[in-house]
């Protein structure tokens, strides 16, 4: 089973993916963790050329490709193997983070995202939960804990309200793996809602 985790940053979605998979594990399955841009060594490597340094260093056609080759190594070392050994897949982030960041924040690019979708990856996750989050509480967030990983360069109130509506457009698009949960909440009331969901996946 392949589950990801999406929504703005500052929404709570690594504490939310990472509390899931402690449950999931309590309960006897066997669990992988992950996350993007990143989650194999290769990836891990392209991480770090896109997020850390000169933001402008890429065109964001580039930064497209950069990322669909990291999603590429990611899906081959670790994703499909843990699949093929039955194990639940979670991961902080995924192809629908590139339909936003990629296709629709950094450059108009949707179209380009899922032609090299179709070609290079193809799969997509049983279940995505959109950690939903008023924007103004997610930028707040978000900045409170600004590393030099962080992109800060392009963020404000208005690009998190249109990623915000974005990511809700998504879930809208693709209804039929999506669930949306409402994450202004206390992090334990959140994390009992996602925790019911997937175990309804896993029944
Ligand atoms: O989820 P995480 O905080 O690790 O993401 C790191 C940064 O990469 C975030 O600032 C996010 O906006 C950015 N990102 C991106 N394109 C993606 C995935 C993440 O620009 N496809």
């Amino acid at each position: 089973l392949f589950l990801s985790f999406e929504g703005i940053d500052g929404s709570g979605k690594s504490t939310q993916a990472r509390l899931l998979a402690e449950t999931l594990r309590a309960s006897g399955h066997e669990v992988v963790l992950t996350r993007e841009p990143g989650g194999s060594p290769g990836a891990e490597e392209i991480r770090r050329l896109v997020l850390q340094g000169d933001p402008d260093r890429w065109s964001a056609e580039t930064e497209l490709l950069l990322f669909t080759a990291a999603r590429r190594d990611h899906m081959e070392r670790t994703i499909r193997p843990a699949l093929s050994a039955g194990k639940v897949v979670i991961c902080d982030r995924f192809a629908d983070s590139t339909r936003m960041y990629q296709g629709l924040s950094r450059g108009d690019l949707r179209g380009i995202v899922d032609c090299l979708h179709t070609l290079m990856i193809g799969l997509e996750p049983d279940l995505t939960l959109l950690i939903d989050m008023d924007p103004d509480t997610g930028l707040t967030r978000a900045r409170g804990r600004q590393g030099d990983e962080e992109r800060f360069e392009d963020f404000g109130p208005d690009l998190q309200k249109k990623m915000r509506a974005g990511f809700l457009a998504l879930a809208q698009e693709y209804r039929a793996r999506f669930r949306v949960i409402d994450g202004n909440r206390p992090v334990d009331a959140v994390a009992a809602d996602v925790r019911m969901t997937a175990l309804r996946m896993l029944a």
